[in-house]
């Protein structure tokens, strides 16, 4: 039996290298045999260029790229003598996701990774989507595009990426429900009063994962969970009703499938993106990957409740998104991108991201439907406008 250390150096370029999903990508790579295992055509970062430089030049990446054009020459100074192309730019992100290569880990943040993930998928590579607006966002065009491209889509959200593990292909069909789980991020158990008064910065401290910034005051919020529901319904196929939503508060189920048997198929681990992403990268194979192994033993208990829909109203949101359908995804998420940049700026509240982004919604249900990406960024864009305006109106 052949096993990722019998074949070719497999080619991997990273989009959104800096970030936490890319440097945890950099680190499964460097364990599963670094340089002799594998290759980088290409990887981009955005403002920590001297990262970005000491990535490129200890991955020996072929192609390196800031989305800011007005760090090219930092970057290019930074890589002197290393031989390492040099690019800076929209287009250069662009060029780095159409160079020759067998996958595309998509770890950048935010709209800006639809572009450069879009391009990737033309080319027919496989890729890793860590990248949540490309399916929350521009899902059916997503899907097309993944269809006629020909690459596998291997999901790098844990919760998808466990669900991907346990989906038995053959019963599709026999798939009754898809059960994502929930930490309940650091305000579980506040009240909304208590809610209405966190900051920022206790906002981002999440429990127990370690991830970027947004992503871990989206897990307050519970957007990250929303954000997450849209994803698994372009991923699996699943209509809004079969995906289910269940506060797990240890994180070690990563989340599960329920089949028409009354079978419910789960995957457990360590809390540690690594699995997923190493999960993904070697898809077909397993490989050995540097995580805590599960002691059954000491594990005091795994618990589940219901989510409490009024103190994170984002997970009703995301239901009458997928309802109405369209391009509703790209409008819940460009207001909250919109809403919680003002809650990380201080001048909204905590709680007021999910009304603002429910208002948005409302007077932008017009049932428009996306048929090329610019119609995406449109209603990204006005999603962004009138949600500032909500918030600039006197209260
Ligand atoms: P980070 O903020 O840690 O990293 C984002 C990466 O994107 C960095 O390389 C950053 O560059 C780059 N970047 C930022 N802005 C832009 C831009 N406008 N154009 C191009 N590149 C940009 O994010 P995460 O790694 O946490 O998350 C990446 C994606 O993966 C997100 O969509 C997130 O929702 C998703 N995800 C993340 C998980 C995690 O564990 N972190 C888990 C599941 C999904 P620089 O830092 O150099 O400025
Ligand atoms: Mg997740």
């Amino acid at each position: 039996m052949s096993d990722i250390h019998d074949q070719a150096p497999r080619r991997i370029t990273i989009l959104g290298a800096t970030g936490s999903i890319g440097c945890n990508t950099l680190d499964v790579m460097a364990h599963l045999g670094g340089r002799g295992a594998f290759e980088v055509p290409a990887i981009t970062g955005m403002g920590n260029i001297d990262l970005l430089a000491r990535q490129a030049r200890t991955a020996g990446a072929g192609f390196a790229v800031t989305a800011d054009p007005d760090r090219y020459q930092d970057l290019k100074q930074a890589l002197s003598g290393s031989g390492i192309e040099v690019g800076a730019g929209p287009s250069a992100l662009v060029e780095a996701g159409e160079r020759e290569t067998d996958l595309v880990m998509a770890g950048i943040v935010g709209i800006a990774g639809l572009a450069p993930t879009l391009a990737a998928v033309s080319r027919g590579a496989d890729i890793a989507l860590a990248n949540k607006e490309c399916l929350v966002s521009a899902g059916d065009l997503f899907a097309t595009a993944m269809t006629k491209g020909g690459g596998r889509l291997l999901p790098v959200d844990s919760e998808h990426n466990a669900i991907f593990q346990v989906l038995e292909q053959a019963q599709r069909h026999a798939v009754e429900r898809i059960i994502l789980t929930a930490s309940g991020g650091p305000f579980r158990d506040y009240s909304r009063e208590q809610m209405a008064a966190v900051t920022p910065e206790v906002a981002a401290a999440h429990p127990n994962w370690s991830m970027g910034l947004k992503i871990s005051i989206d897990s307050a919020s519970m957007f990250n969970k929303a954000l997450e529901m849209i994803e698994a319904r372009h991923l699996f196929g699943m209509k809004p009703e079969q995906i289910e939503v269940i506060i797990h508060p240890q994180s070690i189920v990563h989340s599960m499938v329920g089949y028409c048997d009354g079978s419910v198929l789960a995957q457990l681990g360590a809390p540690d993106m690594r699995h997923a992403i190493g999960y993904a990268i070697s898809h077909p194979h397993r490989a050995p990957l540097p995580v805590e192994r599960l002691d059954f033993a000491k594990l005091a208990k795994l618990e589940f409740h219901a989510p409490d829909e009024t103190r994170f109203p984002a997970l009703a949101l995301a239901r009458t998104a997928m309802q109405r359908g369209g391009l509703q995804g790209a409008v819940l998420n460009g207001a909250k991108e919109a809403a919680l940049e003002a809650f990380i700026a201080g001048t909204i509240g905590f709680l007021q991201m999910a009304d603002i982004v429910a208002a948005t919604m409302d007077r932008l249900d017009d049932g428009r439907r996306a048929s090329m990406i610019e119609d995406v960024y449109a209603a990204d864009r006005e999603a962004r406008a009138i949600a500032k305006a909500i918030m600039e109106r006197p209260a």
